[in-house]
């Protein structure tokens, strides 16, 4: 892959990684307020909860992403970006350009969601 459109997607990933890192702190944050809230009535406390929950997941989805870019940052310093972890083969410009940082090209991505792949 040419020099100029890793750099692309280099910066494309710092950029992301800077959010994520922006939005994680901000959720872990969130999620000490939630706790340190006096609740009142069982309705705030169900709430509370619910809105514990969410942050939860939503820090843990945005943590599984800022650690898939972390990597394929790694993989650009290292010089093995843009080829899929798996077959090897390069990745498609187009899977690329949707997700900077996916680790697999479009048919092994499609066995790993059949589970065919680990
Ligand atoms: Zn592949």
């Amino acid at each position: 892959m040419d020099k100029r459109r890793i750099e692309l997607y280099k910066k494309r990933l710092v950029e992301r990684r800077e959010q994520l890192l922006d939005t994680v702190s901000k959720t872990e944050q969130d999620g000490r307020r939630a706790d340190e809230e006096p609740t009142q009535d069982t309705a705030d406390k169900a709430s509370s909860s619910y809105t514990k929950e969410f942050l939860f997941k939503k820090s843990n989805d945005d943590r599984f992403i800022l650690q898939l870019v972390q990597d394929a940052l790694q993989r650009v310093k290292a010089g093995g970006y843009g080829f899929c972890v798996a077959c090897g083969g390069e990745m498609q410009t187009k899977r690329l350009d949707a997700v900077p940082w996916a680790r697999h090209c479009i048919e092994c991505q499609e066995k790993q969601e059949m589970g065919l792949l680990e």
